[in-house]
């Protein structure tokens, strides 16, 4: 069966380095990063994602500058605490947590934080130095998965990598990001005709649909790295969107859910956050 992908503990050593890198970078005379949150309203699962990321960027070092505004509040409002923080030396990362309340236009919100504490990877420059494979602040859940890969030594130049799901959250800069380490990269989405046949393909498969099960044993190449981004609360706990156990059986490795990508999506935020404090303090490596 497939060796299982770690992914609390790659988290848990990339949060460590990052908490290094404070302590290095307040050594050499500069100051502890400053991560902005920014929660609009009060959605219970957010509040638990924000509620994390303070409280690993406060044991990674970092000044935890969190805000919320009431999940009333208007467009103007919303825009005016984001160019606050844009404009405040203290704030190294700007985070807002999406979705954001239906009245609201989050890409204009986003389109606001400057491309240097993008921290999330999502603003249109960021995207843009990405397609271009320029460097940049790159989306947390996919570089990531990048991380994860590497720490396996999983062989990516010339090799066969599908995605499945095309989000600019995760598919598309996922793809992007195994293109710039010169895999042969195929991307899946829900017009795709034949699913099963295309990842079966691969000997890299990222699977970010967000379909519970979606990916069977029969969509799997004996011995392919199988990376599960999906996360769905399920009566019998967090499932993703890979039937685990049955592609266990095929997979040479896998990620299991939970414990594999999900705490890597935090980890990188820190680390973007540290590189952001870096670069805007002229203390880059
Ligand atoms: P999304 O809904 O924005 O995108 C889903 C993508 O999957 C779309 O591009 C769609 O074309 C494709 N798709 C849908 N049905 C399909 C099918 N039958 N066959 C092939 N492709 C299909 O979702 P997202 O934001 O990219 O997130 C995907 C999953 O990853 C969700 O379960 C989400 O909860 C999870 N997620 C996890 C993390 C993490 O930290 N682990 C971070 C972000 C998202």
């Amino acid at each position: 069966t497939a060796q299982t992908i770690d992914g609390t503990a790659v988290a848990r050593k990339v949060r460590e380095d990052v908490a290094k890198g404070v302590e290095e970078l307040v050594a050499r005379g500069g100051t502890a990063p400053g991560l902005a949150t920014v929660l609009i309203g009060d959605d219970p699962a957010s509040e638990v994602y924000v509620r994390n990321k303070r409280k690993l960027s406060v044991a990674a070092g970092m000044q935890d500058l969190h805000r919320h505004l009431p999940g009333d509040v208007d467009q103007a409002t919303a825009a005016a605490l984001i160019d606050e923080l844009a404009a405040d030396p203290a704030v190294s990362g700007i985070l807002l947590q999406l979705p954001t309340p239906k009245h609201l236009d989050s890409e204009a919100l986003l389109a606001r934080i400057p491309a240097e504490k993008d921290v999330d990877g999502l603003t249109t420059v960021n995207a843009g130095l990405l397609a271009q494979g320029r460097p940049g602040l790159r989306p947390c859940t996919p570089s990531g998965v990048m991380v994860l890969l590497d720490e396996y030594d999983v062989p990516l130049k010339g090799a066969e990598a599908v995605v499945v799901g095309r989000s600019v959250l995760v598919g598309k800069p996922m793809a992007q990001l195994l293109l710039e380490r010169h895999a042969t990269v195929t991307i899946c989405h829900s017009r795709t005709r034949d699913l099963a046949e295309v990842c079966r393909r691969a000997d890299v498969l990222v699977v970010a649909a967000g379909i519970p099960g979606l990916v069977a044993a029969d969509a799997v190449k004996p011995g392919a790295v199988v990376i599960d981004v999906g996360i769905h609360r399920t009566d019998d706990g967090l499932r993703g969107d890979v039937d685990t156990a049955a592609v266990a059986e095929v997979a040479g490795k896998i990620t299991p859910v939970p414990g594999g990508v999900g705490p890597m999506t935090i980890a990188m935020l820190l680390a973007n956050t540290l590189a952001a404090a870096k670069a805007q303090q002229g203390l880059e490596d």
